[in-house]
C-alpha cells in the first residue's frame, strides 16, 4: 500500500515545489501602509534616527525603513512625525491567563473557578497588555494547565485582542513545589489541570515535557527554588535535583523548546544555569558565583524588579496574605541590588515583570526602575526588544523595526531616551501591521 502510493506522493511534492518556485518572484505582498516617524529608536544600532519612513506590507511585515523613501499614492500614511517611534515591547515574564486581576495572586482563587471562567476572565488582561505597548509576551505558566494555549490561539485567530503570546502550557514543578497548587488539605484530590506539571524524577520531568510539547507549548517553565506567592513554600530552598533540571533541558531540546527556570535561592539559580536553561526568572538572591556562571553560559536573567511595589502596596491594604509577605521580606531590595551587580558584570538581562502580580497596565512602569537601578534608557528598551527577541529565539521576526520583521511598532509623544517615564504614555500601538491604539 505505502509502496504503491509513493510515486504519487513524489509527483505531488514535485508539483508543490514547482508551484512555490513559480510564485516566489512575485510573492512579496504589496506595500499598504507607511509610517512617518519624527524620531525612531533604532535599538539594533543603539541610536536615535530622525525623519524616517517605514513601509509596511499587506501581510504585516516591514518592507523598508529609511529617510528618503517614496510613498505611492495608494498607500495609507500614518503621521507620527511629532512622536518617538520604537519597536513593540516584549515582556518575557507574564501570566496573562490566570484569570481576573482581582484576587488572583492567591492560587486558591483557582479552586473557586472553572477553567473556562479562567480563560474568559483573562480576555481583558490581554487587551490591556497590548494597549500599554507590549505586542509580544513570553507567558511563563498558568495554574489551570493549557488555558494559556487557548488564549494564545484565540489572539492569533483574531477572536480576541492581545499581544502575540509564547506560552508554557503549565508549570513543571516538584510535588508540593513552587508551581504546585498548595494550601489545601492533603486528602483533597485536585483536578488534572491543577497538577498537570508535577514531576518527581528525571523521567517524570521528561514525560511532562513530552505532554506539554504535544499540547503545543512554546517553551518550558520549570521551578528550581521555592516561591514567594505559593503557600508552604520557601524562596530560599532548592527544588529539583541537578539531574532533573538537566533532564528538563535535554528533553525540551528534543522538541526545539527552551527552558525558563524560576529561581530565587542562590543554589536554585546555579543549578538551573549549570543545567543549561535559557533564562533564570527572578534571580533574586543570585551570588557572585551565579553571576559569573550566567555570564559564562550566556544565560539571561529575567529580573522582575518592579513588582515589589505592588506586593508592598497589597501588604499595606491587607490584600496580600501574611505568609506571602513573610516570604517576601527583604527579597525586593536584594533583587534590585543584584540586578545592578549583574548589569555591571555584563550578564544578559531581559525585560520580565511577572505581570499579574502588579495590575497588567503597570508592567510598563518597570522601565523606570531598570533605569533607576543602573541601565541607560536605551539598555532598558533593548532588554524588552532585541534582547527579549533573542531570548525567545525570534530575532529574525521580532525585536526591531527592520525589513522582514513583523510591523510591531509603538510610539509615544515624548522621547523615552530623554526621560524613560515617557514610555509610560504610549499612544500608538501597531501589531503585525494592524493598529490597536492611536492618538486621540
Ligand atoms: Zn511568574
Amino acid at each position: 500500500m505505502i509502496k504503491s502510493l509513493l510515486p504519487f506522493a513524489l509527483l505531488l511534492s514535485a508539483l508543490t515545489t514547482n508551484a512555490q518556485q513559480q510564485q516566489s518572484p512575485t510573492q512579496a505582498p504589496p506595500i499598504t501602509t507607511a509610517i512617518r516617524a519624527g524620531k525612531l529608536i533604532d535599538v539594533a544600532h543603539s541610536r536615535l534616527v530622525t525623519n524616517q519612513i517605514i513601509l509596511i506590507r499587506g501581510d504585516g511585515t516591514i518592507a523598508q525603513v529609511g529617510p528618503d523613501l517614496t510613498v505611492a499614492a495608494n498607500v495609507k500614511t500614518i503621521d507620527l512625525s511629532h512622536s518617538t517611534v520604537f519597536p513593540g515591547l516584549i515582556d518575557c515574564h507574564t501570566h496573562l491567563a490566570d484569570g481576573s486581576q482581582q484576587g488572583n495572586i492567591d492560587p486558591i482563587y483557582q479552586l473557586k473557578h472553572t477553567a473556562a471562567e479562567m480563560a474568559l476572565e483573562s480576555v481583558p488582561n490581554a487587551r490591556v497588555f497590548l494597549e500599554s505597548g507590549f505586542t509580544t509576551v513570553r507567558d511563563v505558566g498558568v495554574y489551570r494547565a493549557l488555558t494559556d494555549i487557548a488564549l494564545r490561539d484565540a489572539i492569533a485567530k483574531g477572536y480576541i485582542v492581545g499581544p502575540r503570546m509564547f506560552v508554557a502550557g503549565a508549570y513543571v514543578t516538584i510535588s508540593g513545589g513552587a508551581g504546585a497548587m498548595t494550601g489545601f488539605a492533603p486528602d483533597i484530590t485536585l483536578p488534572w489541570d491543577l497538577r498537570y506539571g508535577q514531576a518527581d524524577s528525571p523521567w517524570e520531568v521528561r514525560q511532562k515535557i513530552r505532554l506539554l510539547a504535544a499540547a503545543g507549548a512554546d517553551h518550558i517553565k520549570i521551578l528550581s527554588s521555592g516561591a514567594v506567592l505559593t503557600h508552604g513554600s520557601n524562596p530560599q530552598s532548592q527544588e529539583f535535583t541537578p539531574e532533573e533540571l538537566s533532564a528538563a533541558v535535554d528533553e525540551a531540546r528534543h522538541f526545539g523548546l527552551r527552558v525558563a527556570s524560576h529561581a530565587h535561592s542562590p543554589e536554585g539559580i546555579k543549578n538551573a544555569i549549570r543545567a543549561g536553561v535559557a533564562s533564570v526568572e527572578h534571580a533574586t538572591l543570585i551570588d557572585d558565583e551565579g553571576i559569573a556562571l550566567a555570564k559564562q553560559h550566556g544565560t539571561y536573567l529575567d529580573m522582575d524588579i518592579y513588582d515589589e511595589e505592588c506586593i508592598e502596596e497589597e501588604g499595606k491594604n491587607g490584600s496580600m496574605t501574611a505568609d506571602f509577605l513573610a516570604h517576601d521580606h527583604d527579597l525586593g531590595q536584594k533583587q534590585r541590588q543584584n540586578f545592578t551587580k549583574a548589569l555591571h558584570a555584563g550578564v544578559k538581562l531581559s525585560f520580565g515583570t511577572d505581570a499579574g502580580v502588579c495590575p497588567y497596565d503597570r508592567s510598563i512602569d518597570q522601565f523606570a526602575f531598570m533605569v533607576k537601578y543602573g541601565m541607560t534608557p536605551m539598555q532598558a528598551i533593548q532588554a524588552a526588544t532585541t534582547s527579549a527577541a533573542d531570548l525567545l529565539g525570534k530575532s529574525e521576526i521580532l525585536g526591531s523595526i527592520d525589513p522582514g520583521k513583523y510591523a510591531d511598532i509603538v510610539a509615544a509623544p515624548d522621547n523615552p531616551l530623554d526621560d524613560i517615564h515617557a514610555i509610560e504614555h504610549i499612544t500608538f500601538v501597531m501589531k503585525e501591521g494592524k493598529i490597536y491604539k492611536r492618538p486621540n
